[in-house]
């Protein structure tokens, strides 16, 4: 590859060389000449030309030895933007991860610069005010205008035309006829900053204990990981807000990672009383010009404290002193596309690059943060009990093979019966389904027919409120048809199995008082709508909520004690090595929603297999038993994080092409007796969107250098051409 852009000017051939590094998917650096009187170091980002266009870059280092034959036809930087430059410690945490995932190191660059195009500083917005007569010829338009800006105030620019639906330039026509007039918008005031003690709680014993170790973490400042272990409702939140109390004193940034839809209002709220105003937003559903102006003030050091999804670990804070990774176990915070990362570990690494501490806080740790806290490489701060007095919830199975409901139902008797007196006490229950939609099957009774995807190697799932069936891998959906397509059968369709929407049905039947709720992912359709329906359910407008993982974060609802997990069973079954830790995850986490404000919570587990190990853990609320068979279970076979595992995932259009590449890829790597590679074989999801995928598993020592061996494999390896893909996802958490 040509690694100097060429020149289209000459001049002096003694000028400063950096090479520069541009947010795309390319791994090496690009030489460009300083022109001179432009100072630069690294870290600033610049303007380059790139070919054709011109692209933003960062200056990743001096280049004091440039080729002297490349040197006439380098070309000049463009122009050095008015940002702050990117610190040294996030351009390592680039490189670092870079190496580790084995990605573009332009793609991991471009996560820290989402601020849009909306680039520098903020650009001065202009506004618009009535001042004089009505203009000569009157349109409908201009009508619209002036209703709108019949107040006399100021009023943003292009607001006021979209509002009226006009264009700028209607706007224009109504200033030179003197009726409006057009002036700069007073920039917004800096929202104020958290106050430290505006208003802390009073903590029990065995919290302040936890929140003396959390100050002085924060206090000492240096590298540090605790394991913020509570259970659930025993005050985690509040605790660790102490610890961002003490870096506000310091004048420090602070990061709270959350997965993304526990980013809720509530949480929002939560900080404003225990600080004064709310902390600045990072997640996917910001505005570009949020998105930019939170990025700006991030980068400027004017946001104390910022909570965001994982994306947000990548931002150039200005002073970062402290990160919190809340529900640190989640799933949510591996990243399976682009740059395959997990941002709990990568939020690790960059407080171990940047030298300050983080707090990993759960009810339910993942094994691996689980065996770094008893191997004592990460502290341990317990908060055992719930705040308040509170119990946990009691647990108890309900064993379908004899309790279970009649066929096509899926609440059980003694399910129902619960549920009946827990509405009578004016409580409220909560039924937990992990599956979107109304039902994951569809049939013809006639023929056998069954609905699948015509582009993946899945089922089409009901779903009745958009009355399409649906496949939940791409998107692909037909209107629910009548009529078998086969055999061309009428009212021959049956659903099989349940989804949410079919539990309502089945709810509404049992309980035709109740007033239910479905949340699902898919019917939510922003952040802001799923905040008004969390607020209406904790507010006690809703009796039975039913609900997808969507409900299991993190939510605080005070007159929820029943939750019945509808099939307990689910996520078992799939060969995933960490199918029994993330259900003891997920059901501890739904069932801990119970009981957290008064009365006792209660949970309800209808599974087929109650003398399952985790079943039985859940039962008998023996968190020991769980961790202590699963780290054995790892141990045994040499599983994260005793030992090291990536995958190779390859895809193609048709089955040979992604078949032969993937066993000419196992042919040539490297031997080493402490790394296995196992496959290839055809992924449990074999089709997606029409590609055809292959997968390859490499399972090595935990003291080898997966990445290391990866990259020297695949250099030697064939190279994909066409359509043919490889995936590389450096600790998988997906083996579908
Ligand atoms: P967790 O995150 O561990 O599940 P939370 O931080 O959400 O627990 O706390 C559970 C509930 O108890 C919340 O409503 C919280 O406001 C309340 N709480 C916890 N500690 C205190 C305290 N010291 N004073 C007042 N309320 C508290
Ligand atoms: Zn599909």
């Amino acid at each position: 590859m040509d690694h100097s852009a060429r020149a289209s000017t000459s001049s002096a051939s003694s000028a400063r060389v950096v090479d520069v590094l541009v947010p795309v998917a390319l791994n090496q650096t690009y030489s460009y000449r300083v022109p001179r009187g432009m100072e630069l170091k690294p870290g600033d980002v610049v303007c380059v030309p790139l070919g054709p266009r011109e692209a933003i870059a960062v200056v990743w280092a001096e280049n004091p030895d440039p080729d002297p034959r490349l040197h006439n036809r380098l070309k000049d930087v463009g122009e050095k933007l008015d940002v702050p430059p990117l610190k040294k410690e996030l351009r390592a945490l680039v490189d670092w991860v870079a190496n580790y995932t084995l990605s573009a190191r332009g793609m991991v660059l471009r996560m820290t610069l989402r601020m849009g195009e909306h680039l520098g500083p903020e650009r001065q917005r202009m506004g618009v005010r009535l001042i004089g007569q009505p203009p000569q010829r009157m349109t409908p338009a201009r009508r619209r205008l002036i209703g709108i800006l019949s107040d006399g105030l100021l009023h943003g620019k292009s607001e006021t035309a979209r509002e009226a639906g006009v264009s700028a330039g209607a706007i224009d026509g109504l200033v030179d006829e003197g009726t409006l007039t057009i002036e700069p918008m007073p920039r917004a005031p800096a929202p104020p900053a958290p106050d430290p003690a505006f208003a802390a709680p009073d903590f029990s014993r065995q919290q302040r204990t936890a929140v003396d170790a959390m100050r002085a973490l924060a206090a000492n400042g240096s590298f540090h990981v605790a394991l913020l272990d509570g259970v659930t409702g025993s005050g985690k939140t509040e605790v660790y807000f102490e610890a961002i109390a003490e870096i506000i004193h310091h004048g420090r940034q602070s990061l709270i990672l959350m997965p993304e839809i526990a980013l809720t209002g509530q949480f929002l709220d939560r900080f404003a009383q225990r600080f004064g105003v709310r902390p600045l937003e990072w997640h996917s559903e910001l505005t570009p010009r949020t998105r930019a102006r939170n990025w700006a003030a991030i980068a400027a050091g004017e946001a104390p404290v910022v909570v965001g999804a994982r994306s947000a670990l990548f931002l150039p804070y200005a002073d970062l002193g402290l990160i919190v990774v809340d529900e640190e176990h989640d799933q949510a915070y591996k990243q399976d596309e682009g740059v395959h990362y997990h941002a709990r570990d990568m939020a690790v690494v960059r407080a171990h690059i940047a030298k300050i501490p983080i707090v990993l806080a759960s009810a339910t740790p993942s094994v691996e943060t689980e065996v770094n806290a008893r191997k004592g490489r990460y502290q341990r701060v317990v908060l055992p009990s719930r705040f308040g007095g509170q119990h946990m919830p009691h647990i108890e199975a309900i064993d379908l093979r004899r309790e279970g409901p009649v066929r096509g139902r899926f609440i059980s008797p003694p399910l129902a019966e619960h549920i009946r007196v827990a509405i009578e006490r004016r409580e409220q229950a909560l039924l937990f389904l992990n599956r979107r939609g109304y039902a994951p099957l569809t049939l013809c009774r006639t023929c056998g027919h069954r609905f699948a995807c015509t582009i993946c190697d899945a089922w089409l799932v009901d779903h009745r409120f958009r009355q399409r069936l649906v496949c939940h891998h791409c998107g692909f959906s037909v209107p629910r048809p009548h009529v078998c397509p086969h055999c061309a059968a009428e009212e021959s369709l049956v659903a099989v199995g349940p989804g949410v929407e079919r539990l309502q049905e089945e709810a509404a039947a049992l309980f035709p008082q109740a007033r239910t709720m479905v949340l699902s992912s898919d019917l939510v359709t922003s952040i802001e709508t799923m905040r008004s329906e969390l607020n209406e359910i904790a507010e006690g407008r809703v009796d039975i909520i039913i609900g997808t993982q969507l409900v299991a974060k993190g939510h605080n609802f005070p007159r929820l004690n029943l939750v019945g997990v509808v099939d307990a069973d689910l996520g078992l079954g799939n060969g995933d090595p960490r199918a029994a830790e993330r259900t003891f995850q997920l059901l501890n986490q739904v069932i801990g929603r119970a009981g957290r404000d008064q009365g006792r919570g209660v949970g309800y587990l209808q599974t087929h297999q109650p003398e399952h190990p985790v079943m039985k853990a859940l039962v008998a609320c023996d968190r020991e038993a769980f961790y202590a068979s699963e780290i054995e279970a790892r141990e045994r076979a040499g599983y994260p994080p005793f030992g090291r595992l990536a995958s190779l995932i390859i895809s193609a259009g048709d089955r040979p092409t992604a078949e032969g590449f993937a066993r000419k890829l196992a042919a040539v790597a490297p031997i080493d007796e402490r790394i296995q590679v196992l496959g290839p074989a055809e992924a449990p999801l074999a089709v997606i969107k029409g590609r055809y995928r292959f997968r390859l598993l490499v399972k090595s020592l935990r003291s080898v250098d997966l990445s290391e061996y990866l990259r020297e494999w695949l250099a030697a390896g064939p190279k994909t051409r066409g359509n043919l893909k490889l995936e590389i996802d450096v600790d998988p958490q997906s083996f579908l």
